[in-house]
């Protein structure tokens, strides 16, 4: 008999499980219907020596001294700061749009007349989401901002969501903001980094404790009678939990296209977003995140990913992303209210919460649980 038995074994699935088996001593056996832990930030080396994000790029960074602090206790870290270019009109330009991609997309006299205007508006340093700049309709702005959504926004998130910017929650094209500024950075925040040994060697430091067991290739759904436990912590699809009985939450998936060229290097950065042209959104080069480790430098060969959307269709492909809007909120909360009258049943996680969650706010979200709902 455990104590938990918690379904998924990723950030949010491991997180709580350490605090369990460290802070209260409960036995606690995690599940996972997959091969692996670690879930979305799964990684492993492929047989050039190249360690590959299986799920796609994952960048941590946070400003919360707390999350920081917590996963550090189980890895150093190689310091990373993720720069991204967009191809536009036949050039990589900076992504978050900033001063220097007004640079390379207008001409001189031009940019310097516009630099000056988004200035003297908003002042340096200032970020501010795609839809709120085109809301200022004076010339000068509606050109800029008309330019920023056509070639950055409109076609990247086409394909990404299968919608237009506008037809999504506002919090989303507002992860990119356009930056009055001349910081190439992806991210601004206080830590970044990636795990130095890889995230799956984080999670196997996460989880080493004598009141954790790890049972992978298990899914909750054909084995939750077999199993025998006194509470659940569930961190997969709230949907599939109450067997749809509302209907179907509608995620985004992805495939990835692998590709290992014989090559020293892809490309001049990790990211590279392809908004206006081909079928994929971006592609992905490994080994710049590890670029700071001396051999891996080396190596005369380099694996990429394409990234190409699709829609989630149950059974075929993976959940990755909640597409939150209106009406999947609503449908979303009639599970939440249902899950808040199950007595020792939790729900966390990016697919449980049905909320884009980066990994720091997942670790932070799970900490919380634990602090405000777990303990007790
Ligand atoms: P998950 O990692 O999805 O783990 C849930 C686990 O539950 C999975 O392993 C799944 O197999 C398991 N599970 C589900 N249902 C069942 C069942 N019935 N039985 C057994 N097991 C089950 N965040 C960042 O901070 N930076 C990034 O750069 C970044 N890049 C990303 C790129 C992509 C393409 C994606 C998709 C996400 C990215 N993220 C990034 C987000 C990050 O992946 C998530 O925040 C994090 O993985 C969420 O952790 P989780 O534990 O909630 O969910
Ligand atoms: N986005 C875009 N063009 C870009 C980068 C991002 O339109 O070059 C939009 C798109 O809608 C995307 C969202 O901003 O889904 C969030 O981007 P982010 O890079 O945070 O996505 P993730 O890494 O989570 O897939």
């Amino acid at each position: 008999m455990y104590d938990y038995l918690i379904v998924g074994a990723g950030f949010a699935g491991c997180v709580i499980a350490e605090r369990i088996a460290s802070q209260l001593g409960k036995k606690v056996l995690i599940i996972d219907k997959r091969n692996h832990i670690a879930g979305n930030a799964y990684d492993y080396y492929d047989k050039n020596g190249i360690l590959i994000h299986k799920y796609g790029p994952h960048i941590f960074h946070t400003s919360s001294k707390k999350v920081w602090d917590y996963l550090t206790n189980f890895t150093e870290w190689i310091p990373y700061e993720h720069t991204v270019l967009a191809v536009v009109n036949g050039k990589k330009i900076p992504v978050p749009f900033n001063l220097n991609s007004l640079h390379q997309v207008f001409p001189k006299k031009i940019a310097i007349k516009y630099e000056t205007l988004l200035l003297e508006k908003y002042g340096y340093g200032l970020k501010i989401p795609i839809l709120k700049l085109l809301e200022n309709k004076e010339k000068d702005f509606k050109v800029i901002a008309d330019f920023i959504y056509q070639n950055i926004f409109y076609g990247y998130t086409l394909k990404q969501w299968g919608l237009k910017p506008e037809e999504l929650e506002f919090s989303v094209t507002s992860r990119v903001p356009v930056f009055i500024s001349h910081d190439n950075r992806y991210f601004q925040d206080t830590y970044q980094g990636i795990p130095e040994k890889g995230y799956t060697e984080l999670f196997n430091n996460i989880i080493k404790n004598k009141n954790i067991e790890i049972l992978l290739n298990i899914d909750y759904k054909l084995n939750s009678s077999s199993i025998k436990f006194n509470r659940l912590i569930h961190t997969g699809t709230i949907d599939e939990y109450f067997e749809y009985k509302y209907g179907k939450l509608p995620y985004r998936s992805l495939h990835f296209d692998f590709k290992t060229y014989k090559q020293e290097w892809f490309q001049e950065v990790a990211q590279v977003n392809y908004p206006n042209d081909f079928e994929y959104t971006r592609i992905t080069e490994f080994k710049h995140f590890q670029s700071r480790l001396l051999d891996y430098r080396k190596s005369k060969r380099t694996t990429v990913a394409y990234e190409y959307p699709q829609e989630y269709i149950l059974g075929k492909n993976e959940p990755y992303y909640p597409i939150q809007n209106e009406i999947n909120n609503e449908l979303f909360n009639k599970y939440k209210k249902e899950s808040e009258k199950l007595k020792n049943t939790f729900f966390v996680g990016r697919l449980a919460d049905y909320k884009y969650y980066n990994m720091d706010q997942i670790v932070g979200v799970a900490l919380m649980k634990f602090e405000k709902e777990i303990v007790k």
